[in-house]
C-alpha cells in the first residue's frame, strides 16, 4: 500500500496561501475524497509523486501530452529556445510555422490566431462569431465544458431549449440568458431553439465529441444535422477542439467525422504540455478579427516562443502513423477494460474514440450529460483509489476520459488491464 505523507502535508501548506490549495479546483480531489496527489516528476508514460509512488499516467495534463512527459525532442527544442530569450511581444518566425500545421491539417482552417488557453480561444471565438453575425444568443449543450467565461458557465433552465441561468455566483442572469442549452446529441432541441430564436443565434457551440460527461461520441447525423440547421438560419457552427483537436485524429475530429465548421477553437494539444490555445477558420470570417477587422482580440504573451515551440515539436511528431497507433492502444485497452467490468459483473459502459477512453459506471448507453449522471459516483471513487493504489493514474472524476500517449507500451496497458481487473474484483464483491 503505498503512503502519501508528502502529499498530505503539500497540500496543508498550499491551504494557507492558494485558494483551497490549487490552482484548478479538479485538482483537490474532492470527488474522489482523496487527498491531492503531488508530483514531482513525469517521463514518457510514467509520473513519480513527491512519496516517490510511480504511476502509469492517463490524465496527460488534461490531454495535452500525447507525446508523454518530457519527450526529449519537446525537451531540447525547449531548451535551445529558453536560452535565447522567451517572450518578445513581437512577431517570430516559430509562430507562423506552427500556424501553417494547423492550417495544412485541419479541414476548417484557412487561418488561425494563437492565444494562451482554451478558456481564451472560446472566449474569442464567440466574440468573433456575435461580431460577425451581429446577433448575440449562442447554443451550448449540457454538460460540455468550453472554459470559465461567464456565459459559457451556464446550467440548463427549465424545459427544452430554454434560456440559461448562470452557473455561478458572478455571472449575471443578464448574460446568461443569451446562452441557450440544450441536450447533447439531441438535433430536435437545437431545431426547437432556432425556430424560437433563431434570428439572434449567432453560433452553436460544441465539442465534436464530448469530453467533459466523461467520452460521449457525437451520434450519426448530430454534426452533420448541426451543420444544416446553422447554415439554414445564418448561425456559425464552432467546433471546440480544445481536447479533440490533434487527439482524436491528425485532422482532429473535423476531419475524423467529415463535417467542417466555420470556426474552430484549439488547446491543450496544440501547446504540448505549455499554455496554449488558438481560435480558426474561414479567412473570410476570421478577416474581421484586428488588425484587419474590427473585433479585438489581443495577448501580451500570445505567440511566444517557447510556447510554440512546445506546440510545433509535438504537433510534428505526430504523423498519421501515430494516430493509427493510438487507435490500436485505444482498441486493445477498451477490450481489456470491458473484459474485467464483464467477467466480475459491474453495470458499465466504455466510451471511446480513438485515444479518448470513458469508463462509465452505469449500463448506458451514455449519449448526453443525463445519461453519464446516472453512473454510480462512490463506486468510482472507490475505483480511483483502487487504481491509485495500484500505480495507474486516471482522471480523478466519472465525468472525465482517460488518455492514452504514444509513448505508452504494451506492457503499461497490460499492467492497466491487470489492476482495473482486481479493482473489478474488489468493487464486485
Ligand atoms: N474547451 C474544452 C473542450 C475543454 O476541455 C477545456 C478544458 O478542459 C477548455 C475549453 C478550456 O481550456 P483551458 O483550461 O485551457 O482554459
Amino acid at each position: 500500500m503505498p503512503h502519501f505523507d508528502r502529499s498530505i502535508a503539500a497540500f496543508q501548506e498550499a491551504q494557507k496561501y492558494i485558494p483551497g490549495g490549487v490552482n484548478s479546483p479538479v485538482r483537490a480531489f474532492k470527488s474522489v475524497g482523496m487527498n491531492p496527489i503531488y508530483f514531482k516528476r513525469g517521463q514518457g508514460s510514467k509520473v513519480y509523486d513527491l512519496d516517490g509512488n510511480e504511476y502509469i499516467d492517463y490524465v496527460a495534463s488534461w490531454g495535452p501530452l500525447i507525446a508523454g512527459h518530457a519527450h526529449p525532442r519537446v525537451v531540447e527544442a525547449l531548451k535551445q529556445v529558453t536560452e535565447n530569450g522567451t517572450s518578445f511581444g513581437a512577431p517570430t518566425e516559430i509562430e507562423t510555422e506552427l500556424a501553417k500545421l494547423v492550417v495544412e491539417r485541419v479541414p476548417g482552417v484557412d487561418i488561425v490566431r494563437m492565444v494562451n488557453s482554451g478558456t481564451e480561444a472560446t472566449m474569442s471565438a464567440l466574440r468573433l462569431a456575435r461580431g460577425y453575425t451581429k446577433r448575440n444568443k449562442i447554443i451550448k449543450f449540457i454538460g460540455s465544458y468550453h472554459g470559465h467565461a461567464d456565459y459559457l458557465l451556464i446550467k440548463a433552465g427549465s424545459g427544452v431549449a430554454t434560456l440559461g441561468l448562470p452557473d455561478s455566483p458572478g455571472v449575471p442572469e443578464t448574460v446568461a440568458q443569451h446562452t441557450i442549452t440544450v441536450p447533447y446529441n439531441d438535433l430536435d432541441s437545437v431545431k426547437l431553439a432556432f425556430e424560437r430564436y433563431g434570428e439572434d443565434i449567432a453560433a452553436v457551440i460544441l465539442e465534436p465529441v464530448a469530453g467533459n460527461m466523461g467520452v460521449v461520441p457525437p451520434l450519426p447525423g448530430f454534426l452533420e444535422g448541426l451543420r444544416e440547421i446553422t447554415r439554414e438560419y445564418g448561425a456559425l457552427l464552432i467546433f471546440d477542439e480544445v481536447m479533440t483537436g490533434f487527439r482524436v485524429d491528425y485532422a482532429c475530429a473535423q476531419g475524423k467525422f467529415g463535417i467542417t465548421p466555420d470556426l474552430t477553437c484549439f488547446g491543450k494539444v496544440i501547446g504540448g504540455g505549455l499554455p496554449v490555445g488558438a481560435y480558426g477558420g474561414k479567412k473570410e470570417i476570421m478577416e474581421h478579427v484586428a488588425p484587419v477587422g474590427p473585433i479585438y482580440q489581443a495577448g501580451t504573451l500570445s505567440g511566444n516562443p517557447l510556447a510554440m515551440t512546445a506546440g510545433f515539436e509535438t504537433l510534428s511528431l505526430m504523423t498519421r502513423e501515430r494516430y493509427d497507433e493510438l487507435e490500436e492502444k485505444g482498441a486493445y485497452l477498451e477490450q481489456g477494460l470491458r473484459h474485467n467490468a464483464e467477467k466480475h459483473g459491474i453495470p458499465h459502459t466504455i466510451n471511446r474514440v480513438g485515444s479518448m477512453v470513458g469508463f462509465f459506471f452505469t449500463e448506458g448507453p451514455v449519449t448526453n450529460f443525463e445519461q453519464a449522471s446516472r453512473s454510480d459516483l462512490k463506486r468510482f471513487a472507490r475505483y480511483f483509489q483502487l487504481m491509485v493504489e495500484q500505480g495507474i493514474y486516471i482522471p480523478p472524476s466519472q465525468f472525465e476520459g482517460m488518455f492514452i500517449s504514444i509513448v505508452h507500451t504494451k506492457e503499461d496497458l497490460d499492467r492497466t488491464i491487470a489492476a482495473h481487473d482486481k479493482a473489478m474484483a474488489a468493487l464486485a464483491k
